[in-house]
């Protein structure tokens, strides 16, 4: 059986791609995961085009459409980074994803509960990541994890049989099967 294409924050590989030259490898992903999986990576701070190491960027504002800024210098990259995410996800949208494992609490790939800090200087963990954000608008359907939920059997396990759900699914469309063929009347 060929491997799966997942999407995935490409520090979780062990890419050194951090805005402190760091990475964040996850040897469940990689050696477990990756025996069935093929990692499509993304690291969308660096391919927008800001370097390593760079300054920490956090989310400004409101939760529902918070900023993405610089924590020293207050620049603003939200709308870069918004503008950039819709070409790359033009290209996603072209490899068949099956899942994508997000990089928790970042600014730009955390899936949920990332931190918003309002005017006051105070956080709220209810925000999303700005990539995430679009990729989760975009593609509704993909099933998605970050790495701190996948460390949880129970959620784990779910993410696991959605992925192969929807593996079937992408292989019963490209075989010509129509959605009513799954319709059973009983
Ligand atoms: S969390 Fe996202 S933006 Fe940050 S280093 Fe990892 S892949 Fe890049």
């Amino acid at each position: 059986m060929e491997k799966i294409k997942i999407g995935i924050s490409k520090c979780l590989l062990g890419e050194k791609v951090r805005y402190d030259g760091g990475h964040a490898h996850d040897r469940y992903i990689t050696d477990t995961l990756g025996q069935y999986f093929d990692f499509i990576s993304v690291c969308p701070e660096v391919e927008y085009g800001l370097p390593v190491p760079r300054e920490a960027m956090c989310l400004t504002g409101v939760p529902e459409n918070p900023r993405l800024v610089t924590i020293k210098s207050g620049i603003d990259h939200t709308e870069g980074m918004k503008k950039w995410a819709q070409g790359r996800l033009d290209d996603l949208a072209k490899e068949g994803l099956c899942g994508f494992i997000f990089k928790s609490r970042s600014p730009s790939s955390g899936m949920q509960g990332v931190k918003v800090y309002n005017e006051k200087g105070v956080p709220v963990k209810s925000g999303v990541g700005i990539f995430a954000d679009a990729f989760l608008k975009r593609f509704p359907l993909i099933p998605v994890i970050d790495d701190g939920r996948l460390n949880d059997p129970g959620l784990r396990e779910n993410f696991i049989e959605k992925v192969f759900v929807y593996y079937r699914w992408l292989e019963f469309l490209k075989k010509g099967g129509k959605p009513k063929d799954h319709i059973h009347w009983s």
